[in-house]
């Protein structure tokens, strides 16, 4: 039994499919699996962050190439790796993705001064041979963001200068 109309089912459709994209569930299962626990696509915050993560205060965002214009040069209009602009209607892909940076532009400025960090995913970044690579460094930032936000030192080692003129033995022998 169906009972949606085609307009609901036209939304569930375009909801199942800008959420469940592959990119964002790589993102999902692999900090899931390094122990981070989330929110998805929060619709309360500017932007509705793909991942919210509030103890890290920090929203990510999962971005396809394409579409955010990665590493594309707004001013030359050079296409980069990962993004190239179809040459037919140029000017209205160039214009859609301009407009889509400038969005999310204001978007992180706006969750930045709200008191939230934001991490930009991109697509290219979730291959296959870079994934892992990837996510590791997700981790790290997030360990990080939480150490400073609990003043733990950033920098868990000691520092060299001071430890060498203490007791440089001690010092080299960590070596
Ligand atoms: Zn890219």
């Amino acid at each position: 039994m169906d009972r949606l109309t085609a307009q609901q089912r036209h939304q569930n459709m375009a909801a199942i499919r800008s959420k469940d994209t592959k990119p964002e569930m790589i993102v999902r299962r692999g900090l899931w699996k390094r122990g981070f626990r989330y929110r998805l696509n929060h619709k309360r915050l500017p932007g509705h962050p793909d991942l919210v993560l509030r103890k890290y205060r920090t929203c990510i965002f999962v971005n396809g190439c394409f579409w955010h214009g990665h590493l594309v040069d707004m001013q030359a209009l050079e296409n980069s790796d990962c993004c190239k602009i179809p040459s037919t209607n140029r000017d209205f892909w160039v214009e859609k993705i301009r407009r889509n940076k400038e969005r999310d532009r204001d978007e992180q400025r706006t969750l930045a001064s709200m008191g939230w960090n934001c991490i930009t995913v991109w697509e290219c970044e979730l291959k296959p041979q870079k994934r892992e690579e990837t996510l590791d460094s997700i981790a790290f930032t997030l360990n990080h963001i939480w150490m400073q936000d609990h003043g733990v030192k950033s920098v868990p080692y000691p520092n060299l200068e001071e430890e060498d003129m203490k007791m440089p033995m001690a010092a080299e022998a960590d070596n």
